[in-house]
């Protein structure tokens, strides 16, 4: 029996992936839905994730697919919240998943069952109508999503206690109707930022992004109008940014996304051009900037009763909102800061999933990760390595190896990409999902593909990574894989190539 927490992506994939290993999972949901952070709610849930209603998913659909259930083909290409929200419905009713989520149900506690060592097993609370049941589970996922606790550092800006304007974090953002006739300050230059600040664009006097460290902007829209991600992530490109000796792999990510706009010209070049941050995804900042919309500032310096300074700007700005899209927290109340260890943001988890001291391993975390790409396939890959691991079928390595490569992570990654700890959480995409495939036993092998089915071997080394290819093989093994790969450029064609004019070519 596996407790799982949460009812988003990462917990409707986990209850299918432990249903696929015949383990007997039971999700428990706090809300009254499913969904988690991709249900829209006009009002605002305390604990859990909040939207605001003009959210797209930053991913492509066939990139941000489950891998065994492809986006229907009408689908738009970057999925509107509610498309999206359609989508893990609809996944949740093809796999019954329905019958094994216990809605309204808040877990309270999970802790060591007393045989803990010998059974690996855990005694979880939960409250449902004011009624609190005790369980013992074999495994626990760990679904419970990390948007839920905004973070608003307000030590960080001084002066923000005289300031007389009004403030607020983005989780309370929902429309741009606040913003009207005001100057609007913008705190952070993650995709929050960057969509309210656009939004607010609309309708206020006047609009600043302040960004300590800046930000790479790519366009949903990449080369040749094809989806950035079915552009970037590919077996192709990744093989060359991990081969490439470092200069060169950033000179050439510097290349890349310089391409459509020189970055430094709108202010908006990261500190250190070669750190890896998320990049933040949006069509119009560049237009906006261009036309005096929005303009960039540095990190803030101090705010004053109507107005702010920055850092190396000797002029103060008046300012009457002020919004911190200042990120999140993350943090596990149900369970005992020795079973997982919140430090900086940061879970120190083998492959961002075990803890690396537990006597047994039944306790996963699935979806604390930012990937370049899509989540969906990672939380996907997660469960399936991870219910593979409780039922016996896939050995995890000795502690001390897992806290070697944990602790070699984070040191290298802050020596070569200059991350902090927060952004140890930023990993490849491809070489990550890769890497859990081979654990379980679902990475393609391109060279065995080529002698036998070669068309598909340059589909899957050329094109886009989709997530089809890790049901091509192996536990898991899906039929429909092989025609979903070959397949799908076509569902992304076909909700935009609505109007063929006479005499052109159908096919692209
Ligand atoms: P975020 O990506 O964590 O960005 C928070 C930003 O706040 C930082 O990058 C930093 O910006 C600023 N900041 C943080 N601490 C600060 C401090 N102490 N002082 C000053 N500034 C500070 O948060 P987010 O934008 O809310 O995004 C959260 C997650 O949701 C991300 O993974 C994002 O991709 C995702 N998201 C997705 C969509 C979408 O799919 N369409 C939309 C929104 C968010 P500077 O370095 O620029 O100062």
């Amino acid at each position: 029996r596996v407790a799982v927490v949460g009812a988003g992506v990462s917990g409707l994939t986990a209850t299918k992936c432990c249903l696929d290993e015949g383990l007997e999972p039971i999700c428990f949901e706090q809300s009254q839905d499913i969904g988690g952070v991709w249900r829209y709610t006009e009002h605002i849930e305390a604990g859990r994730p909040s939207l605001y209603p003009s959210v797209i998913s930053n991913t492509s659909k066939e990139m941000s697919a489950f891998s065994d259930f492809p986006f229907p083909e009408d689908f738009p290409v970057f999925l509107p919240n509610a498309r999206l929200l359609d989508y893990l419905r609809r996944y949740a009713e093809h796999f019954s998943l329905q019958e094994h989520i216990k809605l309204g149900t808040t877990v309270v506690s999970i802790r060591k069952h007393p045989d803990f060592a010998t059974t690996g097993q855990w005694n979880v609370v939960t409250e449902a109508g004011g009624k609190q049941t005790s369980q013992v589970f074999d495994a626990v996922m760990v679904c419970s999503g990390n948007f839920s606790e905004p973070s608003l550092p307000l030590h960080c800006f001084p002066g923000i206690e005289r300031f007389r304007g009004q403030y607020f974090h983005s989780r309370q953002y929902k429309h741009p109707d606040v913003f009207q006739g005001k100057r609007v300050l913008v705190v952070g230059m993650g995709n929050s930022g960057v969509d309210i600040a656009v939004e607010a664009s609309r309708v206020a006097a006047k609009v600043t992004i302040s960004t300590s460290r800046g930000a790479w902007v790519l366009s949903r829209v990449f080369e040749h109008g094809y989806p950035w991600d079915m552009v970037l992530n590919t077996r192709l490109m990744s093989l060359i940014k991990t081969n490439l000796p470092r200069p060169l792999s950033s000179w050439l990510i510097n290349y890349k996304v310089n391409q459509r706009f020189n970055h430094e010209n709108y202010g908006l070049q990261p500190e250190k051009s070669c750190l890896v941050r998320e990049p933040v995804l949006n069509d119009d900042l560049p237009s906006y900037i261009l036309t005096g919309r929005i303009t960039v500032k540095p990190g803030v310096k101090e705010f004053k009763d109507s107005s702010v300074v920055f850092h190396n700007c000797p002029e103060e700005e008046p300012i009457d909102i002020v919004v911190f899209c200042t990120g999140y927290n993350i943090s596990f109340p149900f369970l005992e800061e020795s079973v997982v260890r919140v430090e900086n943001k940061h879970a120190s988890l083998y492959k961002y999933v075990f803890p690396t001291h537990l006597q047994k391993p039944t306790l996963a975390v699935l979806g604390l990760i930012k990937p370049f790409g899509g989540i969906i396939p990672i939380a996907e890959m997660q469960a399936r390595w991870a219910s593979r691991v409780f039922k016996g079928l896939c050995q995890l390595p000795s502690q001390s190896v897992m806290e070697k490569e944990v602790n070699e992570k984070k040191k290298n990654q802050v020596r070569w990409f200059g991350l902090t700890y927060d952004e140890v959480l930023k990993t490849e995409w491809l070489v990550y999902l890769d890497t859990l495939a081979s654990f379980i036993g679902a990475k393609p092998s391109v060279l065995e593909l080529l002698c036998t089915d070669p068309w598909l071997a340059l589909t899957i080394f050329f094109g886009p990574c989709s997530p089809y290819q890790y049901r091509l093989r192996g536990p898991g093994h899906w039929e429909g894989a092989r025609q979903a790969i070959l397949t799908q450029w076509d569902r992304v064609l076909k909700p935009t190539r609505t109007r063929v004019p006479a005499g052109s070519s159908s096919s692209f």
